[in-house]
């Protein structure tokens, strides 16, 4: 069973209602050097922030890419019956495109659902998407023109948003 150590990169980059807005600290958390939280097990502790678990907490991926060392958050939510979808949020510039690079494409490859990218400090719906070749098709409606090749099967297209635009 995997534990969050010294990690808290959930605290900074989730929008936590009545709390707090994307990437940005939370008042709870400590101002020591790994920002944690305290008030958890406390019943001030929101209920959102008990039940999350990342996808690395879950275990997905290597020790090593836990969201602290790796650069970037990957979650996987329901966003409505039976819309399964994945989120990487970059807790650093460039990270989906350089050291967490191999977790989106290890999602991709073993998931058949898209994997939205949500570029560092942009609290909005994600600007990329990762898709699988074999599932291009698929996601026609939501991808644009593709934006890098992760691997031989792997590609990062810009997102395609309801009314045709791409997210910028
Ligand atoms: S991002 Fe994952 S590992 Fe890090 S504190 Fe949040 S749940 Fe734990
Ligand atoms: S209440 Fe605690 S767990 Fe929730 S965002 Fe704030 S510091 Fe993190």
């Amino acid at each position: 069973m995997r534990e969050c150590g010294t990690c808290s990169a959930c605290c900074h980059v989730a929008v936590v209602p009545d709390l707090k807005t994307g990437w940005t600290d939370c008042i709870h958390q400590r101002e020591d050097a790994n920002g944690s939280c305290a008030v958890y097990g406390a019943p001030e502790r929101p209920d959102l922030c008990s039940s999350f678990a990342c996808s690395w907490l879950r275990g997905f991926g290597h020790d090593d890419d836990r969201p602290d060392r790796s650069g970037a958050l990957l979650t996987v939510n329901e966003t409505a019956p039976g819309m399964i979808i994945g989120f990487l949020g970059e807790l650093e510039p460039g990270a989906a495109l350089g050291r967490a690079r191999h977790i989106a494409v290890a999602f991709a490859e073993h998931n058949d659902v898209p994997l939205i990218v949500v570029e560092h400090g942009r609290d909005d719906a994600g600007r990329w998407v990762v898709v699988r070749d074999d599932l291009r098709d698929r996601a026609a409606q939501i991808i644009g023109q593709e934006y890098a090749r992760l691997s031989p099967d792997v590609a990062m297209y810009e997102r395609r948003r309801p009314g045709d635009g791409l997210y910028r």
